[in-house]
C-alpha cells in the first residue's frame, strides 16, 4: 500500500482512506458488527485511516475495529455552526471513538466563503481545540469548487476533502474543469486533499481502474476515501491499486453488487427528503421520485425521512 503525506503539515497517510458510510447505519448495507469486521480487515490490509461523519453514526462500530491499533488515524465531521455545537462535536467524537484526541475533524458540507462564514464560530471552537491539543488537523468537506476555494484561505486549515470523479459526478457549482482549478489552487497553499466519490457514488464502479488512475493523475490530490461494504470489496480495490490481476471469481462479486436509492411505496410526499438531498437528485410528483444519474448515493435523504422510506439497496 502506497503512503503518501497529506500536504504540507499533514502526516503519512495510506492512499486509500477507508470511507465508512458505506458500513454505517445510515446507509444500512449491512450490520454493524459484519461492518466493523471490514473496516477491521481493511485495517489487516494496511489501510491507516477512516473518514466517517457525527451523521454516519457509527462512531461505536469504527472505535471496535480500531481498537489495538493507535495508528489507526480518524477523520470526522460534523454540521456545527456554534461554538457550542462544536463542543458538543468534539466531546461525542472523543467518547465514541474513545479517544482523546481527534486526528481530524472538518466542517461538513462548506460549500462556499459563505457558507464558511456562517460557520466562523464553530471553526474557532476547532482552532481553540486544536491549540489545547484536542484535534490534530482541521479541514472541510465539500462538493463544490468554490468550497475548495474557500476552504484553502480559511486559516488554520489542514486538508480538504472535496468531491472528484472523472465525470465530475456531483460537483453542485460547476464542471469537473472547475474543481480541478480549485484543487490545483488549494495544492498550491499547500493543503492537503483527500478525494471523495471517486467512483461517483456507484455510477463508475464498471471501471474502477479509470477512476482510480484519474485520481492519482490529479496534481495536489494525495489520497482517496473509498466506501468499502465487504471483504471481497477490500480484496478487489487494493488488487486494482496495486497493479495486480483481480482473480475473475472476485470480480465476479463485486460487480453483482450495484446498488441503488430505493424509495418504498408508502412515501407521504412530505418533501423533506427533497430539501436535504446535497444533488438535487430527488423531486416531488406526489412521492419522492429520484432522477438515478445525479444520485451519488449518499444515503443522507435516508436520516430524515420520518417513514424510514429511503434505502441504499
Ligand atoms: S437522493 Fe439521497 S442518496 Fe441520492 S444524492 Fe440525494 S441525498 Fe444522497
Ligand atoms: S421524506 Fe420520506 S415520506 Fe417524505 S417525501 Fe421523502 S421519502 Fe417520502
Amino acid at each position: 500500500m502506497r503512503h503518501v503525506k497529506l500536504g504540507l503539515s499533514g502526516p503519512l497517510v495510506s492512499e486509500v482512506c477507508f470511507g465508512s458510510l458505506a458500513i454505517s447505519p445510515l446507509q444500512g448495507r449491512v450490520t454493524t458488527a459484519e461492518g466493523t469486521g471490514i473496516l477491521r480487515y481493511a485495517i489487516e490490509q494496511g489501510i491507516n485511516w477512516v473518514d466517517t461523519a457525527e451523521i454516519y453514526n457509527n462512531y461505536t462500530q469504527i472505535a471496535k475495529a480500531i481498537s489495538g491499533h493507535s495508528e489507526v488515524m480518524v477523520a470526522t465531521k460534523s454540521y456545527a455552526l456554534t461554538r457550542a455545537e462544536m463542543r458538543t462535536s468534539l466531546e461525542k467524537a472523543r467518547r465514541g471513538l474513545n479517544r482523546d484526541v481527534l486526528d481530524f475533524f472538518l466542517l461538513h458540507e462548506q460549500e462556499s466563503a459563505f457558507t464558511l462564514r456562517g460557520h466562523q464560530a464553530a471553526w474557532d471552537e476547532l482552532l481553540d481545540a486544536k491549540a489545547q491539543g484536542i484535534v490534530r488537523y482541521l479541514g472541510i468537506s465539500t462538493h463544490a469548487a468554490a468550497g475548495v476555494r474557500a476552504g484553502a484561505l480559511q486559516p488554520g486549515l489542514d486538508v480538504i476533502h472535496p468531491i472528484l470523479n472523472y465525470q465530475g459526478i456531483g460537483i453542485i457549482d460547476g464542471t469537473l474543469e472547475d474543481m480541478l482549478n480549485a484543487i490545483s489552487f488549494a495544492a498550491e497553499l499547500g493543503i492537503g486533499i483527500y478525494a471523495m466519490k471517486v467512483l461517483g457514488g456507484g455510477h463508475l464502479a464498471h471501471d474502477p481502474v479509470q477512476a482510480f488512475d484519474f485520481i492519482r493523475q490529479v496534481k495536489g490530490v494525495q489520497a482517496m476515501a473509498v466506501g468499502m461494504s465487504s471483504k471481497a470489496e477490500v480484496d478487489f480495490n487494493l488488487l486494482l491499486l496495486a497493479g495486480q490481476d483481480v482473480p475473475p471469481e472476485l470480480s465476479q462479486v463485486v460487480h453483482k453488487r450495484e446498488r441503488k436509492l430505493y424509495i418504498a411505496d408508502w412515501c407521504q410526499g412530505c418533501g423533506r427528503c427533497v430539501e436535504v438531498c446535497p444533488q438535487g437528485a430527488l423531486y416531488l410528483e406526489g412521492q419522492a421520485k429520484v432522477k438515478a444519474a445525479e444520485c451519488v448515493l449518499c444515503g443522507y435523504c435516508g436520516r430524515v425521512c420520518p417513514h424510514f422510506c429511503l434505502k441504499i439497496v
